[in-house]
């Protein structure tokens, strides 16, 4: 039995998180943690019966006082590094989903676990179907080196782009076509990223999405992923609390733990 605690467990994802858990017959939920309905029951919030865990609001206590061995961030790119240094001081393995996270913020992580006890798994997308996009877009720009990304998601997100479209990005060795084009509104042609024109849309409806658009002689190739429901990323969070004590240091991408 993995012991697990969940920060940012009353926002959407964090929700999701606790049910998945909860339903886990390998995991135990011991700790939700969240700045937002400190001491409400977490079962009048999830709808399950009998759970006997109130959201509380200072993690470095919660993760103390539940004995957690893993916790699990789906918060906020302001607060996701705090929560970090907060796990790995304590000894507790993280898996983090929160997106955000710069490359200096990753050399950070990777210098604290170099003497810590814990180790830290970071994706910033947990969907099978997200990753295969990537990796499929990866081999598609060996042979169409012209691209550009358009992601798609709900207009509550915090960060834009998300941390696909950055990921995504890094993978390609491919580029935009520098137009000659005078932009008329600022911004129209999206921001550019590792030499990639990168476009974010929001708006109720969706919830996270992603085109990869290449051009070539006379024809497109276009690699689209779709998570229509926030239970898509629940499978690779499960294989990546179970992981996490198996992997030294930092581990990266959910694509470490598929066989691609
Ligand atoms: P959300 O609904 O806003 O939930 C975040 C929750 O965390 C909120 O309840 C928020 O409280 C709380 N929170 C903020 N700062 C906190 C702190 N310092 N300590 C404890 N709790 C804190 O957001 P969401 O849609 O669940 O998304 C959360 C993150 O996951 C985002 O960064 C999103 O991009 C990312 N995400 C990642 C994946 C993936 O596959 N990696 C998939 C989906 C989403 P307040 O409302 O009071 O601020």
């Amino acid at each position: 039995m993995i012991r697990a605690a969940v920060s940012g467990a009353a926002g959407r994802m964090g929700q999701q998180v606790c049910r998945t858990i909860i339903e886990d017959p390998d995991l135990e939920l011991v700790g939700a943690v969240d700045k937002a309905k400190e001491g409400e029951k977490l079962e009048g919030l999830l709808g399950i019966p009998g759970l006997g865990l109130k959201i509380e609001a200072n993690l470095d206590k919660a993760l103390s006082s539940s004995g957690a061995e893993v916790m699990v961030d789906f918060t906020h790119p302001q607060a996701v590094m705090g929560n970090i240094r907060t796990a790995i001081a304590k000894g507790v393995h993280a898996v983090i989903g929160t997106t955000g996270i710069t490359k200096e913020n990753l050399m950070e992580i990777e210098s604290l676990l170099e003497s810590a006890k814990s180790n830290v798994f970071i994706a910033p997308n947990f969907a099978l179907g997200a990753v295969l996009m990537m990796q499929f877009s990866a081999v598609a720009a060996k042979y169409f080196p012209d691209v550009e990304i358009i992601e798609l998601h709900h207009e509550q997100k915090a960060d834009a782009p998300s941390g696909t479209a950055i990921k995504t990005a890094e993978m390609l060795r491919a580029g935009s076509k520098e137009g000659k084009e005078q932009e008329s509104i600022k911004g129209v042609r999206g921001g550019l990223y590792n030499k990639i024109h990168i476009h974010s849309v929001r708006l109720p409806g969706l919830v996270a999405h992603q085109e990869v658009i290449f051009g070539g002689q006379g024809q497109t190739l276009t690699i689209r992923h779709d998570s229509i429901d926030r239970t898509s990323f629940m499978p690779g969070v499960l294989m990546a609390i179970k992981a996490v004590k198996e992997r030294p240091g930092l581990t990266y991408g959910l694509e470490k733990l598929l066989e691609i």
